[in-house]
């Protein structure tokens, strides 16, 4: 039975879900919807990091244009917190902004952030103290791949199963629900960035071309697939070239990237095929009613969705708001408190009240 002074709070306080994400961090505040999405990126002073000097898309904006002594990190790049204070510096400063933008004066607002399922126990525990320390009265974590699936809508509390593969920036995560919890999961660091990576790559050794890894994202986002298109297409491409070092363009197809992509991607869809080859046959019977959702910025990878379909035998479909479904999931969660605190991490059902320890 929940405490009644509890239950009042819980009427007025605006609750808060976060997706703190290895690229961008979203917060959706409840009844308010999405009201933050910015980079995770965080640019600090060289010589004194402990020094932040500015935090999402102002910090991004800084990358590559700055003063020597301005560096920008991004401290979850990898899926996991490289950077524990910057971290706790960029989560403080989101849950400060987005308790702003609600104006009125609230009580401390209940939080569910969804983390990377890579991050550790100790990690978990810094994240929750951020949370508490930003003004949190309870901070619950939940697994990116669940809150992606709950923000895609998929019945994950039903009996029947239903699968997500999240492709984030630095992460992808593969999941199997049923019945509230997670039956089979995987977590990768192959998603956004190495695609990235694999056409800085691809540049300089067909064209000797060095690329910055934003020219490397938009001809991802723009020509790269990961099965042919109906119609190929080509796009321009500026960079250096690393003889002459003039700049200088080149004309690029999505054949050519489709190929600089294709080791990433087929490491991805092994990733999927191994995840069904461990879950139990009654839920892959499950899975060819339901399908795969594919979630996350990557997810929306041009022909995954078909490359995936033909290669599994089982239908697959990109989410609607792909980029947003950790966010909206969270926010799920919290408009639904009791009934789905079930989806929640695990070390959450230990330590109910979601103190850090
Ligand atoms: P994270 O959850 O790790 O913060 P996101 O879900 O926000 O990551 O996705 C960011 C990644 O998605 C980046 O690598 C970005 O380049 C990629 N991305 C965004 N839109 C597209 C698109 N249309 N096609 C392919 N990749 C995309
Ligand atoms: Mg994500």
């Amino acid at each position: 039975m929940r405490n009644p002074f509890d239950a009042l709070l819980g009427l007025f306080s605006l609750d808060i879900g976060i997706d703190l994400g290895t690229a961008n961090t979203l917060v959706y505040v409840r009844g308010r919807g999405i009201v933050i999405n910015e980079p995770s990126w965080v640019a600090v002073d060289r010589k004194n990091p402990r020094i932040v000097l500015a935090i999402g898309a102002e910090a991004k904006e800084m990358v590559g244009k700055t003063p020597s002594h301005i560096v920008a990190i991004r401290p979850l790049r990898d899926g996991v917190i490289s950077e524990f204070d910057i971290t706790q510096a960029m989560l403080k400063y989101f849950i400060k902004r987005a308790h702003q933008e609600i104006f009125i004066p609230v009580p401390r607002p209940r939080v569910v952030i969804g983390i990377p399922s890579g991050v550790t126990e100790v990690e978990k525990r810094a994240v929750r103290e951020a949370a508490l320390e930003a003004g949190a009265r309870e901070a619950h974590l939940i697994e990116e791949p669940m809150a992606a699936a709950i923000g895609a809508g998929l019945p994950v509390t039903e009996a029947q199963g239903s699968m997500i593969v999240d492709i984030g920036g630095g992460t992808t995560e593969v999941g199997v629900f049923a019945l509230g919890g997670i039956v089979v999961s995987r977590s990768m660091r192959i998603a956004g960035d190495e695609l990235d990576d694999d056409i800085v790559q691809y540049a300089r050794q067909k064209y000797n071309l060095a690329i910055s890894e934003r020219m490397a994202e938009r001809v991802k986002i723009n020509i790269g697939s990961a099965y042919p298109l109906p119609e190929e297409q080509v796009m321009s491409m500026r960079g250096r070239n690393l003889i002459s070092g003039l700049p200088e363009q080149v004309e690029i197809s999505s054949i050519e990237i489709r190929e600089a992509l294709s080791r990433s991607v087929n490491i991805i869809t092994d990733m999927v095929r191994d995840t069904l080859d461990e879950t139990p046959p009654e839920l892959v019977a499950d899975l060819m009613e339901t399908g795969i959702c594919l979630a996350g910025g990557g997810g929306q990878l041009k022909g995954l969705a078909e490359r995936i379909s033909e290669e599994m035998h089982i239908r697959a479909w990109v989410a609607q708001d792909a980029l947003t479904c950790v966010a909206r999931g969270a926010g799920k969660v919290l408009e639904n408190f009791e009934a789905m605190r079930q989806t929640l991490a695990n070390d959450d059902r230990q330590n109910p009240g979601g103190s850090a320890s």
